[in-house]
């Protein structure tokens, strides 16, 4: 049973008085019921392709932004304390690269082929700045592994030249069993390959997508790094003093073509034991350049915010903050699906605020605490969102409770993960207790290494929280993340769950 952390003097209850709690609590009239039909239709609109995958900084996260206003406005939030209404403006600020000043050429004989960054290639985020000029020598994977006796460098000639290099690894596949059969070795490691090239005294690495572990449109929009501040960037600690770079595929098969076979030849061929020094790329000159911009450039950012003020005169300024993050990775130029719609991540959890703040709405006379619900802008970028909230002085002190909702959709056979740190607060025994009725397979864990989403940065001040997620599948930050694949009627039944969690920390018990 749960176990309670009493202040004196305030509504000392027992197990008994809880168990009388939760049978009313669950007994939810017809309209503060969550129905399956609303989650699908929130969620089929903040996936749609019309808001092109609600990267932040583009028109789709703004339309997810004003639609999600609208919600709270039609179930009678009010804004936050101080706040004129529901959008919570913070700034941000975004690193990328001078676009004129990343190039990507290629001559083989009298032909030039030129590279459009952000289509045809994107630095790594770990390459050096600058320019160079040089040879370009094919070096099968890239890899040195004494342990597997496998070297593409044996032999090979590439001091002050540019590698050309496949992503992954020899051979790989579930029935091969050629290094770690399916699982990838370090050696598929980016890094790794360009510290490998480096160490061989390569000039740069240009690195293309084998063809056996896929085929199809590439996602090679220039990294951008964001902060909170435009000096947060500081020095790129994980570069590199190697000029490095992805390729796509469509460019490295122009390259390749020159040696007579296509790129899926030459895996095969590489597979079964041919030696990069057997493929030579005749007179291929490389000159690529990489130049970061020295100013950050400002972005206007937004969390959105809404209450249900308690009744309590004191306890109303405690807060239960349930949040989930709206943004997701947006999209990409190519042919083909070219839109991350984030489906489960994580139009799923904002599906979750919207149905949770129209039902807790119609509780309201049962509410001592305020609760407050919270879409995250930013997220997807480092947490940024969730960071700027809690910047604002007064929200730390005032939430009691955090509740994050992200990715709630998907793996149905699987127990619902509950990750929480409670501090002082039981609140495994509060979602156990709630979950009593309900009985859904829950499988909690501890928080200490989940910095993956926003309740983290809660917790590092030490505010209890809740963090509900049914877990990574293939389509995680995919193409392939789409409204279809949810399944609404188990996502009701967390928020179910989480509803009756919301109502007793509610209720003005201590716990
Ligand atoms: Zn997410």
């Amino acid at each position: 049973m749960v176990q309670f952390i009493k202040r004196p003097g305030r509504f000392p209850i027992g197990g008994f008085v809880l168990f009388l709690i939760i049978g009313s609590l669950t007994c939810s009239s017809p309209d503060t019921e969550i129905s399956d039909e609303e989650l699908r239709s929130y969620v089929e609109f903040l996936a749609s392709d019309e808001l092109e995958g609600r990267m932040v900084g583009t028109s789709g996260c703004t339309r997810a932004e004003q639609y999600i206003a609208g919600e709270f406005k039609d179930i009678g939030l009010k804004p936050l304390p101080g706040e004129e209404d529901f959008f919570i403006d913070f700034t941000l600020y975004r690193r990328g690269y001078e676009e004129e000043k990343t190039s990507l050429e290629i001559r083989i004989g009298d032909e030039r082929i030129e590279a459009h960054p952000g289509i045809d290639f994107r630095p790594f985020p770990f390459s050096s700045s600058g320019i160079k000029k040089a040879n370009l020598v094919f070096a099968g994977y890239g890899i040195s592994a004494p342990e597997y006796d496998y070297d593409d460098y044996k032999g090979l000639e590439v001091t002050d030249k540019f590698v050309l290099v496949l992503r992954h690894e020899p051979a790989e596949g579930p029935t091969e069993d050629y290094f770690e059969g399916s699982a990838y070795t370090d050696h598929s490691l980016f890094t790794k390959k360009a510290e490998n090239a480096y160490l061989h005294g390569a000039a740069g690495m240009l690195l293309t997508t084998d063809p056996a572990s896929g085929r199809g449109a590439e996602d090679l929009r220039l990294t951008e790094t964001y902060s909170l501040s435009p000096y947060g960037f500081g020095p790129y600690s994980q570069e590199k003093p190697i000029l490095a770079a992805h390729i796509s595929q469509d460019f490295a098969a122009k390259i390749i073509e020159q040696t007579g076979f296509s790129l899926d030849e030459i895996q095969k061929a590489l597979d079964s034991g041919l030696k990069p020094t057997e493929l030579i790329l005749k007179d291929a000159v490389v000159e690529l350049q990489i130049e970061r911009l020295k100013e950050a450039i400002p972005l206007s950012a937004h969390n959105l915010g809404g209450i249900i003020e308690g009744n309590h005169p004191q306890l109303k300024n405690e807060w239960i903050l349930l949040g989930a993050h709206h943004d997701h990775i947006g999209s990409f130029t190519g042919e083909g699906d070219t839109i991350y719609n984030g489906a489960d991540d994580n139009a799923s959890g904002v599906s979750g605020i919207l149905a949770l703040a129209r039902s807790l709405s119609g509780e309201r006379a049962s509410l001592q605490r305020s609760v407050v619900f919270i879409t995250f802008g930013a997220e997807e970028v480092g947490l940024l969102g969730s960071r700027a909230l809690v910047n604002m002085q007064f929200i730390p002190q005032r939430v009691k409770y955090m509740i994050n909702l992200d990715m709630i959709g998907r793996n149905p056979d699987k127990p619902v993960q509950v990750i929480t740190e409670g501090n002082a607060v039981d609140l495994r025994g509060i979602v156990e207790s709630a979950n009593e009725q309900s009985g859904l397979k829950l499988r909690f864990s501890n928080s200490k290494r989940s910095s993956d989403s926003d309740h983290y940065t809660f917790g590092k001040l030490g505010i209890p929280f809740l963090f509900f997620f049914t877990g990574v599948h293939e389509d995680y930050h995919g193409t392939e993340d789409h409204a279809e694949k949810l399944y609404y009627y188990r996502m009701k039944r967390i928020l179910d769950l989480v509803r009756e969690v919301i109502l007793l920390l509610g209720s003005g018990l201590e716990f």
